[in-house]
Formats: structure tokens, sequence, C-alpha cells
């Protein structure tokens, strides 16, 4: 099981891949996971989710970017997004990476750009959520954060429960009392900066989850773990804490019945929805993760064949 996460997780980096993937469209099952490359087709599954009382955050694929032009053009496109959601009247958010705004390039550049985005989303009252990458960008993205958040309501980051550093950062990041997202990490780390074992991941996702509750901030629980969602409906009853106060995520394409289940018991669930072109990546980290989702696609294009 590890080989094969290995395996998937190397095939999400590959270049080759990537250009092999968008050259041949959304095939092999990705549809699954990604709502489409356009934002027209976005807007439908988002509007399809929205009936049935989910809400949604979305985001516009794309990995690799080097150069200030790529990073420009992915502004462009989150732009659209939000003025989607705001023309639509969408029940939805807007998530992005750091990467691809440009963090990798300059710090000048990423600041810019982030910032043409928050006055677009203030405009339109989007919230928009920074993903959290693999540990190198951690800090970075982090610093980052602090300096919008000092100036911006509608900005949101994400803490991964497999670093060791997240119990720090998380009572660090409070001074903000920012609006986090809550996961549990999908990326490959080593043990010097993660935690190797899952029970040690998912304690310390059950112990960040009730510090930020606790310290009476915003949260969002981002899982489709049912041992996690238990925990945390147990813990906010204990603790008298408003549903207004929190919010489940999961990922588009995944455990869909037990999205409207949590929705139909009166919790906020919010739906992660990519689309674009440069699905690749995150169709492969997708399959990383779960081999019953390997299988699944496997049988559809068998029975395609
Ligand atoms: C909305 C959202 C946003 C995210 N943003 C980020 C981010 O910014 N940075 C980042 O590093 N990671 C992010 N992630 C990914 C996250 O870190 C995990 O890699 C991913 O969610 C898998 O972990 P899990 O908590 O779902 O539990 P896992 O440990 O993968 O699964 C636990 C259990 O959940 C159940 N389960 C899982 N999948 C299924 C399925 N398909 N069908 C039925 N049962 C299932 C099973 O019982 C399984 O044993 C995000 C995840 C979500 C949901």
């Amino acid at each position: 099981m590890q080989v094969m996460r290995d395996f998937f997780l190397y095939l999400s980096k590959n270049k080759m891949m990537t250009k092999m993937a968008k050259k041949y469209g959304l095939r092999f099952g990705a549809s699954r996971f990604v709502a489409g490359e356009s934002i027209e087709q976005a807007v439908e599954v988002i509007k399809n989710l929205n009936r049935q009382g989910l809400c949604v955050t979305i985001d516009y694929l794309g990995e690799f970017i080097d150069n200030e032009a790529e990073a420009k053009k992915m502004v462009d496109h989150c732009i659209e997004a939000i003025q989607a959601i705001g023309g639509e009247q969408l029940d939805a958010q807007l998530s992005l990476k750091a990467t691809s705004m440009g963090l990798d390039l300059s710090e000048g550049i990423v600041l810019n750009n982030m910032m043409r985005i928050l006055k677009s989303a203030e405009e339109h009252h989007v919230f928009v959520t920074i993903d959290m990458e693999d540990y190198t960008r951690c800090h970075q993205t982090l610093t980052l954060f602090k300096k919008l958040r000092a100036k911006h309501q509608h900005i949101g980051t994400v803490l991964q429960a497999y670093l060791y550093r997240s119990k720090n950062d998380i009572e660090e990041l409070n001074l903000y009392k920012p609006n986090l997202r809550l996961v549990k990490g999908a990326y490959k780390e080593s043990s010097e900066v993660a935690f190797p074992k899952k029970s040690d991941v998912d304690a310390n996702f059950k112990r960040i989850i009730k510090t930020h509750l606790l310290n009476g901030n915003y949260t969002a629980i981002a899982t489709h773990d049912d041992a996690i969602i238990d925990y945390t409906k147990q813990l906010v009853k204990e603790y008298r804490i408003e549903n207004d106060q929190f919010e489940f995520q999961m990922l588009y394409g995944i455990r869909h019945e037990r999205q409207v289940e949590l929705v139909n018991e009166g919790y906020k669930m919010r739906v992660y929805v990519p689309y674009g072109t440069d699905w690749y990546g995150y169709f492969m980290r997708r399959l990383a993760e779960r081999p019953a989702n390997v299988a699944f696609i496997l049988k559809g294009i068998m029975k395609k064949g």
C-alpha cells in the first residue's frame, strides 16, 4: 500500500505525464474528482451541489508555475472564478495554491497577485483559502497568510495534522483569530518533519481541532474519516460550541452520500471542487490516498473499453 502511495505521488510530480494529461483531456476517470476544464462546467457542478444544500470551495488547478506570466494567468482564472461566484450568487468560496500565485518566484510577485485576488474577493464577498502545499513551502505560506490577514478579513489557510510544527502554529496563529481548514496532510514528508504513524497523525488532528475550536475560532474540519467527524461532533456537544463556528469539508467525488447525510443532520458541509486543464497532479494524489479509488477508475476504464 505504501509502495502504491509513493508511486502515485511520484507520478503526480512528473512533468511529462502532466503534459500528456493536458493533451488528452479529462480521460481515465479523472472527471469523477474534477468538475470540468472550464469555469462554465464548474459553475454547473456548483449549482447542482448548492441545490443539495452543500456549499463549495472552488479551486482552479495549476501546478509547476515557473514564471510571472503563468502566475498572472492563474490570477486571472481565480478572478474569473470569483466573478462567476458573485455573478451567479453561488454558495461558494475560492481555494488557491500560493505556488501558483508565484510563491517560488518572489515575495513581491506573490503578494501583488494575492492583493489583486483579495480586492476582487472583497468586492464579491468571496472568502479565499490558501491551501497548504509540501513542507518546504509551509513557513513561507504561513508568513504570506499573516501579512495578508493583517489587512484582510476574507482570507484563511490550512494546517496539516501530520506536521510536528502544526500544534505550535495553531497557537501562534490564534493572534489573528483565523478561519482555518484543518487536514491530515496530502504530501510525502520525511519523519524529520511529520509523524510517520497514522495513529499519531489522527491524535494530532484531534488535538488541533480541539485547540482551534476552544480558542473560539472558525474551524473547517476537512476529512472523509468518520472517526474524526464523530470526534468533532462529540467535542462540540461537550463544549456547547454552536454549529455556526465550524464546518465539515470533503473533496468532490468522495463520499457524496455522507456529505448529504451531514447536511441533513444540520451540519455545514463544504465540498472542495477542483476544475481546470491542469488536473493531472491532483488526480494522482487522490489515487495515492486510497487504493479503492484506483479500483474504481480501473473498473470505469474496463467498462468503456
Ligand atoms: C476539503 C479538503 C481540502 C484539503 N486541502 C488540503 C490542503 O490544503 N493541503 C493538504 O496537504 N491536504 C489537503 N487535503 C487532503 C488531506 O490532507 C488528506 O490527504 C485527505 O483528506 C485524506 O485524508 P482523510 O482525512 O480524508 O482520511 P484518510 O486517513 O485518508 O481516510 C480515513 C478514512 O476515511 C474513510 N474514507 C476515505 N476516503 C473514502 C472514500 N473514498 N470512500 C469511503 N470512505 C472513505 C475511510 O474510512 C478511511 O479509512 C484536503 C482534504 C479535503 C477534504
